[in-house]
């Protein structure tokens, strides 16, 4: 496609996408794109962009609420353990994230007397915030021109733009030229752009079944008029039984709940008599513990991967031992 009919072409796409964004945007809290918004702190942008980041809106907004209740502002974590922002991050998935939004914090108040930074640069000096996360945080927080290129943002232009069902498994250089080409000049126009193309894709252009039907921009769309073609490759499906993943998110679920560390022992087998709920334990956990730490045992880990996943815990700093056992 050659840059002028990219530009009609997006002039006539981005009026019905907004119109539609406008009409049926989510509410989100964090969200400032809509008229109606009520406004959102840069912080509140920011700690929904790390939870964003893998996890899906729904299991995001009851935890975002819980944090900015809690902590308001980077000082607010910041003077807190990040032992606190893992248990709080709850059952979010990928705890790391947690740890890296703290560190983020600390390095707000420490080098820029408490508030985000709005540029990419300042950004992206942070820990946690790569080249997505700065462009977010600039342009939804800042109202920066910033291309914002998220999962969904990139099936939206692979199907509208360049006919294909799915993007390449890695983002190129050409896909980064195209959204840079489709951003629209004025800055609020452009805000607004990035929302609305990511809203679709989250909400219609979805990845397994698009609703063309409902879509505003099915008339225009590429992949549609060259009749759905498949996808050039099978994306990776995301496994989860049996992983590193499921069981380290069981360990960190023990963890949680414990309010004292758990003997290492009691990780990597169940004690005798476990079933039968006789068994005489040498910790006094919880019955919230005992109960995560039962739903570890069912999912019968072998004990090499019970091994493994603890040390990767440990050497992530997602866990600390000491004599007494483990804990956050
Ligand atoms: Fe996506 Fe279908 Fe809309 Fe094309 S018509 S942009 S594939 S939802």
């Amino acid at each position: 496609m050659t840059t002028n009919s990219i530009d009609s072409k997006r002039h006539r796409t981005s009026r019905l996408i907004e119109e539609w964004f406008l009409a049926t945007g989510r509410d989100l809290p964090w969200r400032t794109a809509l008229p109606h918004s009520t406004g959102c702190s840069p912080w509140g942008i920011m700690v929904s962009e790390f939870m964003l980041q893998q996890t899906p809106v729904s299991r995001v907004l009851p935890v975002w609420e819980i944090w900015m209740t809690r902590w308001p502002t980077p000082a607010a974590l910041a003077a807190e353990p990040s032992s606190e922002a893992v248990r709080a991050w709850g059952r979010l998935g990928y705890p790391r994230r947690a740890q890296r939004l703290h560190a983020a914090a600390v390095a707000i108040v420490e080098q820029h007397d408490g508030e985000v930074p709005g540029t990419r640069e300042e950004l992206q000096a942070l820990p946690g915030v790569g080249v997505y996360t700065s462009a977010a945080i600039a342009a939804f927080a800042f109202g920066r021109r910033e291309s914002v290129v998220d999962t969904n943002i990139r099936r939206v232009h692979a199907r509208l733009f360049s006919g294909k069902a799915l993007p390449s498994p890695s983002f190129t250089a050409a896909e980064a030229r195209l959204a840079e080409e489709l951003l629209p000049e004025d800055r609020a126009e452009s805000v607004t752009w990035n929302a609305a193309v990511m809203e679709l894709g989250a909400l219609v252009c979805t990845a397994r079944s698009p609703k063309c039907q409902e879509c505003p921009v099915a008339t225009e769309c590429a992949w549609l008029a060259a009749g759905s073609p498949e996808p050039e490759y099978v994306p990776k499906g995301q496994s989860w039984h049996g992983t590193d993943r499921q069981v380290r998110g069981a360990v960190m679920a023990v963890l949680r709940e414990a309010g004292s560390p758990v003997p290492r022992e009691l990780f990597l087998a169940p004690p005798a008599d476990w079933e039968t709920g006789t068994a005489n334990l040498s910790w006094s956990g919880s019955e919230g513990a005992l109960g995560r730490l039962d739903a570890l045992h069912r999912l019968k880990a072998a004990p090499e991967q019970l091994e493994r996943c603890l040390g990767g815990l440990l050497k992530d700093g997602l866990a600390n031992e000491s004599d007494a056992g483990l804990s956050l």
